[in-house]
């Protein structure tokens, strides 16, 4: 933050109070919640960027995870490195991911290209594609074929057997979100994912 900003929580918990110099005299206060903030942020980083062995300390302590400034094989692209610590992730198919983490509003255009040029039409059936006026500007999985409901659960989803692995359908084209998932450690710890849990350094 600038140095003549100052945050403070709200007392009541639900949000920050952020005060910013207004002008020559005036100081203005504005509630913001942790999405406006973490925009404002970003748009700061973006700005200015910090030296990168700044960032790699505020991402080690974000992810709870070791980070450290480096650049491309090439030395051409200079960035932030990490070890997501998910070297021993081992999927238990458990399917909890798939029940109860809402992702469905965060399909990238590269899925929708992919199931076209795969000819997947039986998956492009779940997927509403919203435009503003000719462009296309976001998508929504799974929406049940023909109407503008979501699916109770995902459609791809299966149990071969009652006390089995749950087993996805589309596995080899499945979502990025689904592929990637989980990003780090922490974010499987913090989304309930049972591949570590019996993990006691987690
Ligand atoms: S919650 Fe974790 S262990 Fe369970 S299916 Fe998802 S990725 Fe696999």
């Amino acid at each position: 933050m600038d140095p003549d900003v100052t945050v403070s929580e709200d007392l009541h918990g639900n949000g920050l109070w952020i005060v910013e110099s207004g002008g020559r005299h005036t100081r203005k206060m504005k509630k913001t919640d942790p999405r406006k903030l973490a925009d404002r942020l970003l748009h700061q980083l973006e700005a200015r960027p910090p030296p990168l062995a700044l960032l790699a300390d505020l991402c080690s302590t974000i992810f709870e995870a070791p980070a450290w400034p480096g650049s491309e094989d090439s030395g051409r692209k200079e960035g932030v490195w990490m070890d997501t610590r998910m070297a021993n992730f081992q999927c238990r198919q458990c399917g909890r991911c798939c029940r109860e983490l809402n992702f469905r509003h965060q399909l990238p255009e590269t899925d929708y290209q992919r199931w076209i040029q795969s000819g997947r039409n039986d998956i492009l059936e779940w997927v509403a594609v919203h435009r503003r006026g000719e462009n296309i500007i976001s998508f929504s999985i799974w929406v049940v074929p023909g109407t503008l409901s979501f699916a109770t659960e995902c459609p791809w989803l299966r149990k071969t057997d009652i006390d089995g692995p749950w087993r996805c359908d589309i596995h080899d084209i499945k979502p990025e979100i689904c592929r990637e998932y989980p990003g780090t450690r922490k974010h499987a710890r913090m989304t309930g994912c049972s591949a570590f849990q019996t993990n006691k350094h987690l």
